[in-house]
């Protein structure tokens, strides 16, 4: 019989950690694994708030494929998904098309803007590694143009809509980048204004309340101008208009304030929600026992019947999961029902700073920044083992 063919789509976290673990799990000619993406590099999209904001290299935040696969034993093909056609059981890729036994996707997320008018073309998203480029030239360019025109204070203004992890990480960095841009541009720092803006009445909704407070009072002290409880009703090319009929003229907006699944789910007519796909207990598509679906294309419910926050952790967990499934599916031994175990969170606010639960341990300031840059190491010790730990680990 024919040796069954997987295609994965996406190589972020969920993807990657099926390619690598499939690789080192599957025979040889048990099955022909070949793996898609749009760039030959993989992003470590957990470090993207530090380049964007301009306090890290953009490179430090990616690692070549190559040199995670063996390419003896997975496929790599770079090139850009357009279309999933599950019942025939095809991907159309710009430039070819790939038949599958097996698929899983790994696509990622989008940003999800609520409907709010002019967020889609005029807010900035911090996305991956041309995104997060663009927002640092961007930031940078502002103050430039200020030297020419100093009127416009509105190229000092920076609005981040969002108060979830990515809009508070961003945050951090950004006031600790503003000082040096002050330097470099000979700007007066009292001109610079950084407002975040959530609609939720609380920041980081659902975390630990303490760790919260602690957390605003932190950004605060660094200059950050918090308006929670604030929706932002409209985003223009000057600014945005929030709750209560303020506007705030801004050259800079970035929305971290949603993620949605790829719209290529909905588009291949699979069941979704904002864009997700609710998988079963073996991360597969309802109706489809051949598909398998990781990371922020996926949904999978806690206890309480409630969907887990997309992250990095899950995905990885998935990522493993589906491997492990694939190889039962083709053995025809047992799948494993997927459990999220979660091994706690830790959100960045800049150099020195963060806050963390780990176990049931709280954890704030320059401990849980620790805790970061080892749950960062651990990350590139899975996926590349030591050389990836001394290559773009940050110590
Ligand atoms: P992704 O990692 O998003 O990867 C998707 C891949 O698919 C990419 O390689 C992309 O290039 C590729 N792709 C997309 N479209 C196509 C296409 N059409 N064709 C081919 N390839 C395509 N989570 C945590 O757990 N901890 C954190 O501290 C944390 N911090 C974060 C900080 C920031 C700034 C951001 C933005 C997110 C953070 N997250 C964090 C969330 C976490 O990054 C995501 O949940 C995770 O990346 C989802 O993984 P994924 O496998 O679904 O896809």
């Amino acid at each position: 019989s024919r040796i069954p063919r997987i295609v994965i789509l996406g190589a972020g976290y969920g993807g990657i950690l099926s390619a690598i673990r499939l690789q080192k799990e599957l025979n040889y000619n048990e099955a022909d694994v070949t793996l898609v993406n749009k760039h030959d590099y993989h992003y470590i999209t957990t470090h993207l708030h530090m380049p964007a904001a301009g306090t890290d290299n953009p490179e430090n935040a990616r690692v070549n494929i190559l040199k995670l696969i063996d390419e003896f034993k997975v496929d790599f093909v770079k090139s850009t998904v357009t279309q999933i056609r599950p019942h025939e059981k095809k991907v159309i890729l710009e430039d070819g098309t790939l038949s599958y036994d097996y698929l899983v996707i790994g696509l990622g997320g989008e940003a999800e803007t609520f409907g709010i008018p002019g967020l889609k073309e005029n807010a900035l998203n911090i996305r991956s590694i041309n995104s997060v480029r663009f927002i640092r030239e961007h930031i940078e360019y502002q103050f430039a143009k200020f030297k020419r025109e100093p009127d416009r204070k509105d190229y000092l203004t920076f609005v981040i809509g969002g108060a979830g992890f990515t809009g508070i990480e961003f945050i951090g960095e950004l006031a600790d980048r503003i000082p040096q841009l002050c330097k470099e541009f000979d700007v007066d720092p009292s001109l610079v204004k950084i407002y975040n803006i959530e609609a939720a009445p609380t920041a980081l909704p659902g975390f630990d309340p303490e760790l919260v407070e602690y957390a605003m009072k932190v950004l605060t002290d660094k200059g950050i101008t918090f308006k929670i409880g604030t929706a932002i009703k409209e985003c223009t090319p000057d600014g945005v208009l929030i709750a209560g009929d303020e506007f705030i003229k801004a050259a800079t907006v970035v929305w971290t304030g949603g993620i949605r699944g790829n719209h290529m789910l909905d588009e291949a007519g699979f069941e979704t929600m904002r864009g997700r796909i609710k998988v079963d207990e073996h991360l597969r598509a309802p109706q489809f026992d051949n598909i398998y679906v990781v990371g922020d294309c996926s949904i999978v419910m806690n206890d309480e019947g409630r969907p887990f926050p997309p992250t990095a952790q899950i995905a990885m967990q998935q990522g493993e999961a589906v491997a492990h499934n694939l190889i039962a599916s083709i053995r025809g031994s047992q799948m494993k029902t997927f459990k999220f175990s979660n091994k706690g969170t830790v959100a960045s606010l800049g150099k020195g700073q963060a806050i963390g639960i780990v176990g049931s341990r709280k954890l704030k300031g320059n401990v849980a920044a620790m805790m970061k840059k080892v749950v960062d190491m651990r990350y590139l010790y899975i996926i590349g083992g030591i050389p990836l730990v001394i290559r773009k680990g940050r110590f």
